[in-house]
């Protein structure tokens, strides 16, 4: 395995500009209202997002579509409408903590969550149960539209695979990569992490498709896979 090595801000842009050129602006997160997105982040969790739509369609059509209806709802009214999501006994669990957190502490409104202040906001999240650091983040930079980069496993492999330098394993390490290095601007975390995630989802999968990725030039294990021959037929050597 090559050297790790510490990515410049200007190479990270450089991995932005590619993916964006690659894939065009991914219109994140598939939502209508804050409401949705916090719902849709707790249902995401450890499943796809195809499984999520039904079961957030299945939540209007049974009428569970305020924080209010959420907490009021007996619980397998609740189960039966995100079965889609997988998971859903705990996941009902979360979106009844979250709506009682919401409800008890903010009068049922996110907009008034949303007015504390970034650092504070996400550590309250973190405080309710079922919210980790990606739903955490996903939650204060797609609802609240305040700046938290949201890292994911998709992120975390492929910076493990451009062969950039981490300080440690954990989700916060990965995180600081990205928000020391760019500058602090919502719309900015908000696509990048669209892109990656997309990128992660279809070409830097399990199994890579180095051969034709839009990073393969600035990608260490892209370039042990397939060679320093394929990086000069394709012009960027
Ligand atoms: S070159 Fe291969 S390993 Fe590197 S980012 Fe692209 S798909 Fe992933």
């Amino acid at each position: 395995m090559p050297r790790k090595t510490n990515p410049s801000p200007e190479l990270l842009m450089q991995v932005y500009e590619r993916l964006l050129a690659d894939q065009g602006p991914r219109h994140w997160w598939p939502a209508e209202s804050p409401f949705e997105v916090i719902v849709g982040a707790v249902l995401t969790q450890n499943t796809q997002w195809r499984t999520v739509s039904p079961a957030l369609d299945r939540m209007k059509a049974a009428d569970l579509w305020t924080w209010e209806k959420i907490l009021a709802a007996k619980t397998p009214v609740l189960v039966e409408a995100i079965r889609p999501a997988g998971y859903f006994n705990g996941k009902a669990r979360k979106l009844k903590e979250f709506a009682s957190f919401v409800v008890n502490e903010f009068e049922g409104s996110q907009d008034a969550l949303f007015e504390l202040d970034t650092s504070v906001l996400r550590e309250r999240l973190l405080g309710v149960w079922g919210i980790g650091e990606e739903t955490a983040d996903d939650i204060v930079l797609y609802a609240a539209n305040k700046p938290s980069f949201v890292m994911d496993k998709y992120t975390m492999r492929i910076v493990d695979r451009l062969g950039w330098r981490v300080s440690g394993k954990k989700y916060a390490d990965y995180q600081r990569l990205f928000s020391e290095r760019l500058p602090v601007d919502v719309p900015l975390y908000n696509e990048y992490h669209a892109l990656v995630d997309g990128h992660g989802a279809k070409v830097c999968r399990t199994q890579p498709k180095c051969a034709g990725c839009c990073l393969f030039d600035l990608c260490a294990t892209g370039k042990g896979n397939l060679g320093q021959n394929a990086l000069s037929l394709q012009g960027r050597g």
